[in-house]
């Protein structure tokens, strides 16, 4: 009944947790959602008023589609601050979030017969919009060993005839894993002159602990500047979620192209959010800077609870603000079978959302979101020591 492409894709499996926490909440029961995928901290003050500002300036009209000017500059501000980098205006397009900024580049890209090489752990949206184009997904697998470092040869060994473009996301969702600069250049320097694309998916891009370089966009703008992409979100940065902003920078082509897709699809971002996102890009950073060290406190709070247990296991990521942690010693034939079954349980048994790891093609893993009050987070970790002690005993018994 429905079109064939639909039996391609899956709905996103990310967002079940939160689905299966409301339906307990509803039920009057206490739970800790360490699910979600987003910031638990509102919107920094002075973005808000820029919101506010747009509306009581009736600015809630249409704007281009590609975005306003104005945000288009604030844009290319903020990455010639952060990266040294420059770009133009016309290659530079406001989308409604980081998801639509991919789509949009994905579609405009790659196609039947071509194949688009990503990695696991992995957001599985990315391997779902690249069947959504009608292209074939290449999944490559990072290690828990290295804490899920991407490198270059990961992607390079997977390249065939077919390969048409490489989607790397660091810092990455969701185990936090960044890929260096050197390995970045590596993959850049072979794509150069062939029909590869790179794409770079910066969502977490203000999400890094140690002042390890990261220049991702400079490395692209040196090595690959015709045949990159850079996509960003405002969502995770400056905890802008609901408010729907991201953008992608790349060849003015790919940017008219994306620029055609988003016309006849939702046109452009929401006009409010966009002034707000120029407070946001424009003004103080300093509330980035808070957020990261609060983040940091937090994860490093919850490794050392969790892993307090030695079947536990995560080394402690370099990004993002998730832990993703290898479950396979509480696992048992006779117990609790799967990750999923982990998760599951955990939330019908605890009252505690976790993301299984089959959700990124790595089951045995549990995903936590440190995104939490740092008291929900304890509480959290509590029932995990509990549920799994109740597990040893029947497994025992
Ligand atoms: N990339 C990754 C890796 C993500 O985890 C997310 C959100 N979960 C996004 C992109 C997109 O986020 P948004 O659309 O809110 O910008």
């Amino acid at each position: 009944m429905l079109a064939a492409r639909m039996s391609r894709i899956a709905s996103s499996p990310t967002m079940k947790g939160t689905v299966a926490a409301e339906n307990l909440r509803k039920q009057g029961f206490d739970v800790v959602d360490l699910g979600a995928g987003e910031p638990d901290f509102p919107t920094p003050e002075h973005v808000k008023q820029a919101g506010k500002r747009a509306i009581d300036a009736n600015f809630t009209k249409y704007t281009a589609n590609t975005g306003t000017s104005e945000l288009k500059q604030a844009i290319i501000a903020r990455y010639r601050a952060d990266y040294g980098v420059d770009y133009a205006e016309n290659q530079v397009i406001v989308t409604a979030g980081g998801k639509q900024s991919l789509a949009n580049s994905i579609l405009a890209l790659f196609g039947p017969g071509d194949e688009v090489i990503t990695h696991a752990p992995g957001w599985p949206t990315i391997p779902e919009q690249i069947k959504l184009a009608e292209a074939t997904p290449v999944i490559v697998h990072a290690h828990a060993e290295n804490g899920f470092t991407l490198t270059a040869d990961l992607f390079l060994n997977a390249v065939t005839p077919r390969t048409k473009g490489i989607v790397i996301n660091s810092p990455a969702n969701p185990t936090g894993a960044l890929i260096s600069e050197d390995e970045l250049t590596k993959i850049a320097k072979f794509a150069a002159g062939k029909n590869i694309w790179v794409l770079i998916d910066l969502c977490y891009e203000k999400l890094i602990y140690e002042p390890v370089p990261h220049n991702l966009p400079g490395v692209l703008q040196r090595e690959l500047r015709d045949r990159s992409v850079v996509s960003g979100s405002a969502s995770k940065a400056y905890a802008m979620t609901g408010w729907r902003c991201g953008w992608t920078i790349g060849p003015k082509e790919v940017i008219a192209a994306c620029g055609a897709l988003q016309s006849h699809q939702t046109s452009n971002a929401c006009s409010i959010t966009q002034r707000a996102v120029v407070a946001a890009l424009n003004g103080p950073q300093e509330c980035v800077a808070e957020m990261l060290e609060e983040y940091r406190n937090r994860r490093d709070h919850v490794l050392a609870w969790l892993t307090a247990d030695p079947r536990i296991k995560c080394l402690s990521p370099a990004g993002a603000f998730y832990l993703f942690l290898d479950i396979t010693e509480l696992l048992s034939p006779n117990g609790v079978r799967t990750s999923a079954e982990f998760s599951e349980r955990l939330i019908n048994e605890s009252y505690v959302v976790t993301t299984p790891g089959e959700a990124f093609d790595a089951p045995g893993f549990i995903r936590i979101s440190y995104a939490n009050s740092l008291e929900n987070l304890k509480t959290a970790c509590d029932r995990i020591a509990a549920f799994v002690k109740t597990l040893d005993q029947t497994v025992s018994a």
